[in-house]
């Protein structure tokens, strides 16, 4: 990679937590010494009206990282690796309409939607589907506290919304295929649903990682960090969002507490210090929609308490916080 100045400080992955960091680096980083770099497989993320970069201080390169090759000894620069899970997204930027309106068109003919999951994310897709289109659905398990989980439960079945709870799928299909299996857990009394669309969230996949030695990764895939946030074996390498091997829910709200500690600890390495801001864990909190008119929230402070419809509805149903994302991209 070349520049006008000596060393390069590069972000892999433009999402949640890249395009924040850049933009505080893009700040705090002197033009002169360091060249600043995001590297993301898509460029509409980043906004067309408003710089990312302040003063220009900055460049996004279009691309996926493939792999990273570590030269112990020889200093100069960082590496901020934020690529977060791999989900439901296409890698390249030409797939993403055409997955998109693929996937619209199996919504609408669907006779049946089953999400496999019951997490937020399975949670929010029920209410948005059941906003849309007059289905049946199955939810399979739920997660937090039980307050959260019952009237989350209550509130998508007054909808319609059927679930299937302490059910497996042992070999789950590609995305799109019609009729699955599922195995009654530990009973092995399976169920064939036909008629399905299947949806699949997946767990990161950050292949590009293992060219940093068999320890980078955990078991599961996720990037393993000490609590200055830098990978185990290489201290210019730091990792953040939901791609660290870190035991909390993944979400964007724990950005929050992950930038701070990168960006100063990175400012602070480029300098000669040693890292010393620690990452000691955030509160876990949620706020869940149940499509455009409601949802239910939990916050995990003072024995963990829930917020219902109204409140899901002001601040996130009504519009899902595009406005907000609208608004940090600078669109
Ligand atoms: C449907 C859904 C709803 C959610 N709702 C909420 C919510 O309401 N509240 C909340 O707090 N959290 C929510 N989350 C979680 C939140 O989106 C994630 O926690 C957040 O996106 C994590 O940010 P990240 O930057 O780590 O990863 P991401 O935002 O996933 O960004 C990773 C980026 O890296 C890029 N990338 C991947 N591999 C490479 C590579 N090899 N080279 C270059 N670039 C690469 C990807 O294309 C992507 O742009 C939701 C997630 C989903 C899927």
């Amino acid at each position: 990679m070349t520049g006008k100045a000596e060393q390069n400080v590069v972000i892999v992955g433009g999402g949640f937590a890249g395009f924040q960091v850049a933009k505080q680096f893009s700040k705090k980083l002197d033009a002169k010494r360091y060249n600043l770099i995001l590297i993301n497989p898509r460029s509409y993320a980043i906004s067309l009206l408003q710089p990312l970069y302040a003063n220009g201080n900055g460049e996004t390169k279009v691309g996926v990282v493939t792999s990273i090759e570590a030269r112990p000894g020889i200093p100069g620069g960082a590496v901020v690796l934020a690529t977060g899970g791999t989900y439901i997204i296409c890698k390249n930027e030409d797939d993403v309409l055409p997955f998109v309106h693929a996937w619209r068109q199996k919504f609408a003919k669907a006779n049946h939607v089953v999400i496999v999951g019951g997490g937020a994310v399975g949670i929010e897709l029920a209410g948005e589907v059941k906003d849309l289109y007059p289905v049946v659905m199955m939810l399979i398990n739920a997660t937090y506290g039980s307050s959260l989980r019952k009237g989350l439960e209550k509130r998508l079945h007054a909808r319609g919304v059927q679930f299937m709870f302490n059910e497996y799928i042992d070999n789950i299909p590609e995305a799109g295929v019609v009729g699955i299996s599922t195995q009654q857990w530990k009973a092995h009394f399976g169920r064939r649903l036909s008629g399905t669309y299947l949806l699949v969230a997946a767990a990161p996949t950050p292949d590009y990682v293992t060219s940093l030695g068999e320890d980078a990764l955990n078991g599961h895939g996720f990037v393993k960090i000490k609590p200055t946030m830098q990978l185990l074996n290489h201290p210019s390498i730091f990792a953040l969002g939901d791609i660290i091997d870190w035991t909390e829910q993944k979400q964007n709200a724990k950005l929050m507490w992950h930038i701070p500690v990168v960006v100063t600890n990175v400012v602070g390495f480029l300098n000669g210090i040693t890292p010393t801001k620690k990452y000691t864990g955030a509160p876990e909190m949620i706020l869940i929609s149940n499509g455009r008119q409601g949802g239910m929230g939990y916050v995990g402070l003072f024995g963990g308490f829930t917020l219902g419809d109204w409140f899901a509805w002001l601040v996130k149903s009504r519009d899902f916080l595009a406005s907000r994302f609208r608004k940090d991209l600078g669109y």
